[in-house]
């Protein structure tokens, strides 16, 4: 029995990869000292996981940038755009990020994480193997560590329905191709002594059709022909709903996940045959959250795995690779240790693993009161106070159909806000963010080092939105809003301010190529104690005649974006945090507010992998985001903003929010989504994004109007929004002030037309 992990996380304890990266793309840093000391970090990393005692060293975990990408570029497939057809490390930086002329590659979510890999392009060139960087980390683990490392690969079939441009004509011809650069590849290692091979097939995970599991099989039973090392075919984030044909392939062994899919994977097991010669890694560890596992529990679950399929081997390992967690939790000095001890990061893992293995073996003492230590961490945080919330335990659990609803239905609102709100027809508004400029970060940061005072910083904020008030005015905007100065990250603001919510100093994870984020822990009955935007808010609204909305983070973005408790369900701290948010909701309304947006951004990217998952999650996820909502008069105006997804597939799940109005996000996907409300009109107000934040650009007047042209066909007269795409922060004052110039010029020309 070995211990091993599917991958360690790339980043390092203090993103030491990612100032790397970034020094490189500044200019700071020459290509050959990129390399020197990447390849120093991912030579630290394995050094490390060997002195925690890890069995198994794993390679082709460490990126440049993502590691679909790696592949992509490894096999030649480099978009004609980027116009030089070698694979050179500028290219490569060019399809990750773009460059001054091309836009980068598109971006998506790797499954159901948080992480964004880069989507691999296929136009048709014939595939090659143009470089090999699994060589080069097992040559280097070689020469200096002395030993000859397993490589993780991402499988064939997940790379392949991963990619796009492939048409069906040209399928098979791709497939012959990837195998032989598979192939290839593998050979390549095999000459260095490579005699493992980890495939990650996430994709099995889905629930495949004949036709798809075949084809796979097919993929398979082809590879394993022309290579001579051991393949393992790893799968995670889910069981495997075919795990009996998969298991028919001709490999050496399976790694299943029993976390995600522990429920589905024994059920299976316990009818199915697991083929005796065959090595089976158990996904043991949660390689996904942060906190420390049951031990005892897992324990017994490798007795039951063991007894179920008499695998010849066992490998006990991670979930899915431990890049989805921070490294290491002794890092943290600030955090009480209650909840330390029941944390669990990327090497708090590998110890428990090991831990797991050793009581397999013998039971004595020092094990045993390790395992009794983690029972007793797991009991403490359980009876911590801030669990034991009984009041507001309560109230979730005695949530009512009506505690959801708005008092009236969304047309008689629409009448009581028209007459309260007073608005211009075809309003113009943000989303709610101004630029975080220089000045507006540097008084943050003196602030958190204690250089200025809580009214010093306080005191510039409200300059800066005075300043953008003045702007709001002079843009001719009709909804304004305060600028969203005191927030560096919409879900961090609110976690600090409410109960229930720790933060670390260092439990960063990659969210897409260089960037980090570093989410709250939500470990405690989240509730309100305090308003939290009201100040803000009533003074901007105190500078103006127009009318001011109010800006929250919504239940669902913020459970999506945090690390959540394990011992509630996903949907029962989400009510907890609607309940809390419905008391901000209240008292910016008490405090004469009328416009208040409840932001939901990460709604739809939580969808589960799972089809048979997702109507809970949305069903769950709406009725939080209502709840949040549903106090307040007709007269008052609940907006909501969603963005980062195409929403053409989405729009039902989203009116039934029941939100007065929603922005949205329409860049990417604007046609669709303009034929898709042909179909099926949207029934309430919205405000289709007219351009694109993520750029620099401004956009002409003629190109917004033309969106408001397109638009006016499918939205009606009462319901039409006209805003951005999403908040401005990242943008430069110039840009946003031009651009919104811009949009209100289109508008007013929209206005007159209709009035005459
Ligand atoms: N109100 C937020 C902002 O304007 C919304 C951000 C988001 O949608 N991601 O920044
Ligand atoms: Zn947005």
């Amino acid at each position: 029995m070995k211990t091993a992990v599917i991958g360690y996380p790339y980043i390092g304890e203090n993103r030491q990869w990612k100032r790397i990266l970034e020094n490189y793309w500044k200019g700071q840093l020459e290509k050959s000292s990129l390399e020197e000391q990447l390849k120093s970090l991912r030579l630290q990393y394995l050094q490390h996981q060997k002195s925690l005692g890890l069995d198994l060293l794993t390679v082709g975990d460490f990126t440049y940038y993502d590691r679909m990408l790696d592949l992509a570029v490894m096999f030649g497939m480099i978009p004609k755009r980027y116009e030089t057809e070698e694979a050179s490390l500028e290219t490569y930086y060019a399809m990750a990020r773009g460059s001054k002329n091309v836009v980068a590659s598109e971006m998506t979510k790797w499954f159901n994480t948080n992480y964004h890999y880069i989507v691999p392009e296929y136009e048709g060139k014939p595939l090659q193997l143009t470089s090999n960087l699994f060589a080069k980390l097992v040559r280097e683990t070689v020469e200096t560590i002395g030993e000859v490392p397993r490589v993780t690969i991402i499988g064939p079939y997940t790379f392949q329905r991963l990619t796009k441009g492939i048409s069906e004509a040209q399928r098979p011809a791709f497939l012959l191709q990837l195998i032989h650069v598979y192939g290839q590849l593998i050979h390549e290692l095999e000459q260095l002594g490579v005699s493992t091979i980890q495939l990650e097939e996430p994709a099995f995970t889905s629930e495949l059709t004949e036709d798809e599991i075949a084809l796979a099989e097919q993929l398979y039973v082809q590879l394993t022909e022309i290579v001579q090392s051991d393949i393992f075919i790893t799968t995670y984030f889910e069981g495997i709903p075919s795990l009996e044909r998969i298991l028919q392939f001709p490999v050496a062994g399976f790694g299943l996940d029993f976390v995600a899919g522990e429920k589905e994977n024994i059920a299976a097991l316990r009818h199915i045959d697991f083929p005796k010669d065959k090595t089976l890694a158990i996904g043991l560890v949660n390689g996904r959250d942060i906190w420390a596992s049951n031990l005892a529990e897992r324990t017994i679950l490798i007795e039951t795995i063991q007894k179920l399929t008499g695998a010849k081997e066992l490998v006990l390992q991670t979930s899915c690779s431990l890049q989805h967690v921070p490294v290491t939790v002794s890092n943290e000095t600030k955090l009480q240790p209650t909840l330390k001890n029941a944390l669990a990061f990327a090497d708090e893992k590998i110890k428990e693993l090991i831990l797991l293995k050793q009581y397999v073996f013998n039971h004595e003492t020092p094990v045993k009161q390790a395992i009794a230590m983690n029972l007793d961490a797991l009991e403490r945080l359980q009876n911590h106070p801030e669990r034991q919330k009984v009041t507001i335990q309560r109230a979730v659990q005695q949530l009512k159909q009506s505690d959801f609803e708005r008092q009236a239905p969304y047309g008689q609102r629409l009448i009581a806000q028209k007459e309260a709100l007073q608005l211009p027809d075809y309003p113009t508004t943000t989303i709610g963010s101004f630029p975080q400029s220089e000045a507006v970060r540097q008084n943050r940061l003196k602030w958190r080092k204690g250089e200025i005072t809580n009214e010093q910083y306080e005191q510039f904020n409200q300059e800066e939105t005075k300043r953008w008030i003045a702007i709001q005015e002079e843009i001719g905007l009709d909804v304004f809003v305060h600028g969203e100065f005191e927030r560096t990250d919409m879900v961090e603001y609110f976690g600090e301010k409410l109960e229930g919510f720790a933060f670390t100093e260092k439990a960063w994870v990659v969210s897409y190529g260089s960037r980090c984020v570093k989410p709250p822990i939500i470990y405690g009955d989240v509730e309100w104690t305090q308003p939290m935007t009201v100040k803000e808010t009533v003074y901007a609204q105190s500078l103006t005649n127009k009318r001011l909305k109010g800006m929250l983070t919504g239940p669902v973005t913020i459970l999506n974006w945090s690390f959540v408790r394990n011992d509630l369900s996903r949907s029962d701290v989400a009510y907890q945090i609607a309940i809390a948010l419905q008391q901000e909701v209240k008292a910016l309304e008490a405090a004469g507010i009328s416009i208040i947006q409840i932001d939901e951004p990460a709604l739809k990217e939580g969808l589960p992998l799972r089809k048979s998952a997702q109507k809970a999650y949305v069903q769950s996820g709406i009725k939080a985001f209502k709840l949040t909502a549903a106090t307040v008069k007709n007269e008052t105006q609940i907006h909501t903003h969603m963005c980062y997804c195409e929403f053409n597939d989405f729009i039902e799940e989203i009116e039934a929010l029941d939100a007065d109005v929603i922005s949205i996000e329409t860049s990417r996907s604007h046609g669709e989504l303009i034929e898709a409300l042909k179909v099926n009109p949207y029934k309430l107000g919205i405000g289709l994004g007219v351009y694109d934040i993520h750029s620099p650009r401004v956009p002409t007047q003629q190109e917004i109007e033309t969106i408001l042209t397109e638009s006016r066909e499918v939205i009606a007269k009462d319901q039409f929004w006209i805003n951005p795409d999403c908040g401005l922060k990242t943008r430069r004052e110039e840009e946003t002030i031009a651009s919104l110039k811009q949009m209100v010029k289109a508008a007013s020309i929209l206005k007159q037309q209709v009035k005459a």
